[in-house]
């Protein structure tokens, strides 16, 4: 038995929608040196039908089936059973947009549940009830929040200690300072007649810095004038 930094459950109908975003790169080394240990639960796994159905049609009529409050309820009651959760998210795209501000908040907790929807989305009684934060990946509509469950466990998990090595380290990275990141340029020096601007070679420590910085804010003001508006609360 393994202590783990970080667990997050994630349910859904598509685990294999989940599974190689969690076994490449960055997120396979965070559960390899046992720092976050993610756990995919198959929501009809928890269904009471015989045909293990975990949808319905909608009250009202309309297009669409709604994923129904009983296995939800199941699974979400089980897992409550077994520890304490800080979060349980539901992924909705009439929900907050989900920035880096909460993903430095969510990498600070220990247990974090995740909802993904399907089709016309699920019962509201579940949103009321059991949901403590709603996260949109932005204004548009997925067929199912697998792959937003994906993009936000991975901005969470790059952020726990000992996760990214000081060579990629996420403190520099755009959004950490309320701001985008400088460019940054590697080697040959000079390409096809294009220089490297001059001060990244000079070596010299606190002009680099000033320099980056200079270039950060330009860029951010260009760019998205509106972080610099923004005081990147939570
Ligand atoms: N009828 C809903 C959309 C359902 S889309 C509406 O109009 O708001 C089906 C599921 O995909 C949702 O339950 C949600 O879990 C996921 N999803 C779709 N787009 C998303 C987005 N932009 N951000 C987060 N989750 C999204």
């Amino acid at each position: 038995m393994y202590f783990y930094e970080m667990r997050i459950d994630i349910i859904t109908l598509h685990p294999e929608l989940l599974e190689s975003p969690f076994s490449s790169s960055i997120l396979k080394r965070a559960s390899d040196k046992k720092l976050v240990k993610v756990f995919f639960h198959q929501l009809r796994d928890y269904s009471d039908d015989k045909h293990r159905r975990v949808d319905d049609t909608q009250f009202g009529g309309g297009a669409g089936m709604v994923l129904s409050v009983q296995p939800i309820a199941a699974v979400f009651d089980y897992l409550l059973g077994q520890r304490a959760y800080d979060e349980i998210i539901y992924m909705s795209p009439d929900a907050r947009q989900f920035d880096q501000s909460i993903a430095n908040k969510l990498s600070t907790y220990t247990n974090i549940i995740i909802l993904c929807g399907h089709y016309k989305g699920i019962d509201h009684r579940i949103r009321d009830h059991y949901i403590t934060r709603e996260l949109s990946i932005g204004d548009f509509v997925l067929s199912g929040g697998e792959l937003p469950a994906a993009m936000i466990c991975d901005a969470i998990i790059r952020l726990l200690p000992g996760v990214l090595g000081d060579e990629t380290s996420a403190l520099t990275d755009s959004f950490q300072d309320g701001i985008l990141a400088a460019p940054v340029y590697t080697r040959p020096a000079e390409w096809r007649g294009l220089h490297v601007p001059e001060v990244l070679l000079s070596g010299h420590f606190k002009n680099i810095e000033d320099w980056r910085q200079e270039q950060a804010f330009q860029r951010t003001t260009i760019l998205r004038p509106d972080l610099l508006r923004d005081n990147g609360e939570d």
